[in-house]
């Protein structure tokens, strides 16, 4: 599911003057805080058209190319918001540097259901049809993307189990080898040969967002929540829920309207951590050691 429709520009000028009109400049731009990968801001042009644009280095374009295409495929559900994307391109007169831009999100005040409605909408993500995201197998995504600045890697499997081994836990565990001992690779070795025994194969393939902490989740302009910043492939619709439960949680509203949708399969709490795993141990390798005593606890946990 390449995307072609999204244009590609030499400067970030061309695409401000194709976009918007030869008459438009960039007024000011303001900084945007909260993402911990990309420079984020706010352009305002002459005619008060606001952007969103998110900046990185020159050769790191395809951070952008792989976000705007998880973000095309959450719109192509149809069933939950995500800004507009405008373009992407590099920008050689500035000094060099590579952009993404998209609608600016102005969230007007919350609807008042707004986590159960978010829950409803997410769970119509999970049931949208999968099969224009991924070819050659059940599981995985037509392109490779990123996890926070690391790339992941979406090879198509027809196995839950084995995709979630062979793309998500292996390949992290794999960069962390620095951290294991021998005992720890025997242990390691063991849970990757027995994952077929805690994790299950889901009743239907979902499309995920990938990444779904509360950063992720953004008050749309129809005062519902929208997704930003995916990192999307087809999988377990468990796995998004579990990685909400990470870093804080959502608020009660949202797991109760969830799991009234039926999507989580029994014993989901006992496979939560296998799933979060993968996040722990893309941070222990994007961040440092102070991920490891967790990454510890949860093979603790399940091998013994
Ligand atoms: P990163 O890729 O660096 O993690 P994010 O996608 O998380 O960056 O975005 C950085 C910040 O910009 C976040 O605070 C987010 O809420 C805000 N943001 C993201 N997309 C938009 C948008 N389209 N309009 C307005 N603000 C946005």
């Amino acid at each position: 599911m390449p995307i072609l429709s999204l244009p590609i520009f030499p400067s970030l000028d061309s695409a401000i003057a194709s976009i918007f009109g030869n008459n438009n400049r960039i007024l000011h731009t303001s900084p945007v805080a909260g993402g911990d990968i990309n420079e984020a801001c706010r352009l305002e042009l002459t005619d008060g058209t606001r952007v969103f644009m998110k900046a990185n280095r020159k050769d790191n374009l395809s951070f952008f190319t792989a976000e705007a295409a998880g973000l095309e495929a959450v719109s192509r559900t149809g069933v939950i918001g995500t800004p507009e994307l405008l373009c992407y391109g590099t920008d050689e007169d500035r000094g060099g540097f590579s952009f993404l831009l998209m609608e600016w999100i102005q969230g007007e005040r919350r609807i008042s259901n707004y986590w159960e409605t978010f829950a409803h909408q997410l769970a119509a993500m999970h049931r949208a049809p999968t099969q224009n995201f991924v070819s050659g197998g059940t599981y995985g995504f037509d392109q490779n993307n990123y996890i926070g600045a690391r790339p992941q890697t979406n090879t198509a499997n027809d196995s839950w189990v084995a995709f979630f081994r062979d793309c998500r836990l292996e390949p992290q565990f794999r960069s962390a080898e620095h951290y294991w001992g021998n005992g720890d690779l025997k242990r390691i070795g063991w849970l990757l040969d027995h994952l077929g025994d805690f994790l299950v194969e889901p009743e239907n393939p979902s499309l995920l967002h990938g990444d779904l902490w509360s950063g992720n989740v953004i008050e749309g302009n129809d005062g519902r929540a929208w997704l930003i910043d995916p990192a999307v492939y087809v999988g377990h619709a468990e796995a998004d829920i579990a990685m909400t439960e990470l870093f804080g949680g959502f608020p009660q509203g949202f797991y109760s309207a969830y799991r009234e949708t039926g999507l989580l399969q029994p014993d989901y709490e006992g496979r939560r951590d296998l799933y979060n795993l993968y996040q722990l141990l893309n941070h222990l390798n994007l961040f440092g050691r102070s991920y490891l005593s967790s990454v510890r606890r949860i093979l603790d946990k399940y091998v013994k």
